[in-house]
């Protein structure tokens, strides 16, 4: 049975690009293997992650991510069954918030910045399809996180 689980996290330390590669590289070289697709969005000192997949893959999964101690104050904004993905191409693709259009940000958040903890999961979510879908998709290389 297929789920997406979308939570919010705030980071320990100050997010350097080495600390998303290695997330990123761990993500990429375990989450095809696992059938689990997803985004994961960050800025401003916050991740705001999708998972979809597996019912018992995802929360294995998430429990294993709620454990990590690079981030911290997690928050479960959504988790709800699907009838398909809407990230079926990434294994994990990283989007820098920094990065992304400011009128994009403001379109779902209050401020115009990455803030998953004062807006609706909804919101959140309908936020990380338009970056998926449109040009202010940002990462080093987009490749590497591709399924
Ligand atoms: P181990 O590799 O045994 O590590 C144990 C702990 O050490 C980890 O929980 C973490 O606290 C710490 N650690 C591990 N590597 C590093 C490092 N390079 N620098 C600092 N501390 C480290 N993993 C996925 O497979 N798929 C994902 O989609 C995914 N998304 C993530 C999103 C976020 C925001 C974060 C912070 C992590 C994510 N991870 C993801 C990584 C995940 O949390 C675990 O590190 C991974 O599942 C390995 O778990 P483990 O118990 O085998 O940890």
């Amino acid at each position: 049975m297929l789920v997406r689980l979308l939570y919010a996290s705030r980071a320990r330390q100050p997010l350097a690009p080495a600390a998303i590669d290695d997330i990123l590289a761990t993500s990429v070289e375990y989450n095809p293997r696992h059938g689990i697709t997803g985004v994961l969005c960050h800025g401003n000192g916050v991740f705001l992650q999708a998972l979809e997949g597996d019912r018992e893959e995802v929360n294995a999964l998430y429990q294993a991510i709620s454990r990590d101690a690079r981030h911290h104050e997690l928050v479960l904004l959504q988790f709800e069954e699907i009838v398909q993905r809407d990230f079926p191409g990434w294994s994990m693709v990283r989007v820098n918030a920094a990065k992304v259009n400011p009128a994009t940000m403001l379109k779902y958040s209050t401020h115009g910045e990455l803030d998953p903890y004062r807006t609706s999961g909804a919101a959140s979510l309908a936020l990380l399809k338009e970056l998926i879908a449109g040009a202010s998709l940002v990462a080093r290389n987009p490749e590497r996180g591709r399924s």
